[in-house]
């Protein structure tokens, strides 16, 4: 099914003929519409800029508890084609069941988006699939709010199988118990798994669901910048500490237009010099090997402790060895510029490789 998905993918620059878009495509509005005031003061800035796409702008919020702000509503889809009439730009809006697919086909929107709550209902992905058969709309679908790349494939999958060719991912990172930076941790490895398995998708970057404050937009816009992604989708507004929703991440439109110039936007491949990082890349190549194989002896030598352990009645795990393993691999990696957070990550892997290892011999 993935095969087939990749044939079909539409670039983002050819979304709309004649609109040019080049990368990134910036997609910038705010988190809600609130009243036609706000929304045409912040879109006609965000116009001013020229550095704007596409006009977004929540008309249902998604929220965990009842009681906060859940969206103006359809009146807002209003506002939403005054501003597109004023500026020229396309528009997206985030549909999260059947009513708002056809409020917003109703209403003319350009692009429609799925939010990461929906995503993780393939129930209500599918609904919204079967009412989008026969309509030829371009689909943004976040990624699931928990770290399931199937469940991201999935909802592609089923937009796909509705006859939309015109897809688009967005990242907005991922909630993770005890991560501290960002709102949702944007957990890179996700993404890029998925440009892997359908590498034709255009890949938008959300930093302001990702970071959750002004502070690391910019820096996390540039990392998705350098890991090739499509475009941005950046929650503006021109009063943003008065928002009323996600008032802490959003940025005025002049802001916005900030960062865009400020942007490093660099090509897959150079226009010359490929040599010079073909030959590095061969380096790296050779150290995977090598690692790869000094893996493998190391896993021969926990098959024999394996044995041993075996034959003299001994636990694999033993909590104090294990930490010492732990502790002084952190400490060694960090004075030769590894973080610790790294050297964690990739010694419990093999720490668990191991413990596999001598599952086997022990009980075999
Ligand atoms: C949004 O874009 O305002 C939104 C609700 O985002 P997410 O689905 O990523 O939480
Ligand atoms: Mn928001």
């Amino acid at each position: 099914m993935v095969e087939q998905l990749t044939e079909k993918m539409v670039a983002v620059q050819e979304w709309f003929p004649g609109m040019g878009l080049e990368r990134p495509i910036i997609i910038s509005g705010p988190c809600s519409a609130e009243s036609e005031e706000q929304m045409m003061e912040t879109c006609t800035q965000l116009a001013a800029t020229g550095k704007v796409d596409v006009l977004r702008a929540g008309i249902w919020k998604p929220r965990t508890r009842p009681g906060s702000f859940e969206g103006i509503g359809s009146e807002g889809l209003q506002w939403l084609t005054k501003a597109k009439e004023a500026t020229g730009l396309k528009t997206a809006v985030e549909v999260a069941n059947v009513k708002h697919v056809y409020e917003a086909l109703k209403n003319g929107v350009d692009i429609l988006w799925i939010g990461a709550r929906t995503t993780v209902n393939p129930f209500s992905v599918q609904e919204i699939a079967d009412a989008l058969k026969g309509v030829d709309i371009p689909v943004m679908i976040k990624n699931p709010i928990n770290a399931d790349i199937e469940l991201w494939i999935g909802a592609i999958e089923r937009i796909h199988g509705a006859g939309i060719n015109r897809i688009g991912a967005i990242h907005r990172g991922f909630a993770k118990h005890g991560e501290k930076k960002f709102r949702n941790a944007p957990q890179w490895q996700i993404p890029i798994e998925l440009k892997r398995r359908i590498p034709d998708i255009p890949l938008i970057c959300d930093p302001s669901h990702i970071c959750g404050n002004r502070e690391n937009l910019f820096s996390i816009s540039q990392e998705a910048m350098d890991l090739n992604y499509d475009g941005l989708m950046i929650e503006s507004h021109r009063d943003p500490n008065n928002a009323w929703s996600d008032a802490k991440q959003q940025v005025v439109p002049e802001r916005v237009a900030e960062m865009i110039e400020n942007l490093e936007v660099r090509t897959e491949k150079a226009e010359n010099g490929e040599s010079l990082l073909e030959g590095y890349r061969g380096q790296i190549d050779q150290y995977d090997d090598e690692i790869l194989a000094l893996f493998a002896q190391r896993m021969k030598v926990a098959d024999n402790i394996g044995l041993y352990k075996k034959e003299h009645g001994v636990t694999i795990l033993q909590g104090k060895r294990w930490d010492e393993i732990l502790n002084h691999a952190i400490d060694k990696g960090e004075k030769a510029g590894l973080s610790a957070e790294f050297v964690e990550r990739y010694l419990k892997a093999v720490h668990q490789e191991s413990i596999n290892h001598q599952n086997e011999v022990m009980n075999s």
